[in-house]
């Protein structure tokens, strides 16, 4: 589909990478709308994006604010599921004194804001497509670490929950005309990237990626607007991660 003309809703796109699809989507020719709960950094952003209030995680506050969207663009094609929240914590860490095990409470919570919350988003999505019998496109924010990360028990199970719902959706949408596909970056050079990992990490990183280098988050960009782009992907979880295998 076309991005130039349509509407698009990238949630947690407030900073990060999801400032950039945001931004490469507006460039593009799309009238992009932001979600996300930082209702300060929604204030600054840059003219041409459009800012909306809400928790991913919160299913009243998602309905609401997309029936805000649709009454006042009077439709939705394009969903981006970016807003998530690294999270890493080992299944077992013996010198932790207050209990060895992970703790449960912090795996819903990341359960949560990485997984539920691509699931509350999208249902208040796809209802108004289909009701409105719009041709969407739904690209979700998956991770490297979907594949088992060792430390990131919880993130890893969300995000590879993320992908499993991707392929699922893309068979049960597809005769409405919706296309469902993720996006899985590796590493990539953001703040919040800079925050998880410390530079022994990142070198470890870096020199066990083929590339030798962080990702870029217009690379990451990039691929969302081709997935929006090609009419006949439907179902894939496309890797940007230079090649990097955990
Ligand atoms: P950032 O933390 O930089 O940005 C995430 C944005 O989402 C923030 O604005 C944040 O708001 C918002 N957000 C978080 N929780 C909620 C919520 N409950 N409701 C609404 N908005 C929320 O993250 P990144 O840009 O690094 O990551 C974006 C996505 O990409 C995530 O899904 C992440 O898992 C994924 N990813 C990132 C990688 C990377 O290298 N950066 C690699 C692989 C995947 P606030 O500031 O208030 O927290």
């Amino acid at each position: 589909m076309k991005t130039e003309g349509a509407v698009a809703l990238v949630t947690g796109g407030a900073r990060g990478l999801g400032l950039e699809i945001a931004r490469r989507l507006a460039d593009e020719g799309a009238t992009v709308i932001i979600g996300d709960r930082d209702a300060e950094a929604l204030g600054a952003l840059p003219s041409g994006l459009e800012g909306v209030v809400m928790d991913v995680t919160d299913p009243h506050q998602v309905k609401s604010a997309v029936e805000g969207i649709v009454e006042r663009h009077y439709r939705l094609e394009i969903l981006v599921n970016n807003a998530g929240v690294i999270s890493s914590e080992p299944f077992v860490n013996i010198m932790n004194p207050d209990g060895m095990m992970h703790d449960y409470e912090r795996f819903r919570s990341s359960l949560r804001v990485n997984l539920d919350s691509v699931f509350i988003v999208t249902s208040a999505v796809v209802e108004h497509m289909i009701k409105q019998r719009t041709k969407g496109s739904i690209v979700n924010i998956s991770s490297i670490s979907a594949c088992g990360n060792e430390g990131q028990t919880a993130y890893s199970a969300a995000k590879a929950g993320v992908n499993a719902m991707t392929v699922t959706w893309s068979k049960e949408l597809g005769r409405w005309g919706i296309r469902c596909n993720a996006v899985a970056p590796g590493f990539i050079g953001t703040d919040s990237t800079r925050a998880a990992i410390n530079e022994t990490g990142l070198k470890h990183i870096r020199d066990n990626t083929p590339l030798r280098r962080l990702g870029d988050a217009q690379e990451v960009a990039l691929a969302v607007h081709s997935m929006i782009e090609n009419d006949f992907l439907n179902g894939v979880v496309l890797d940007v991660n230079g090649g990097l295998r955990i």
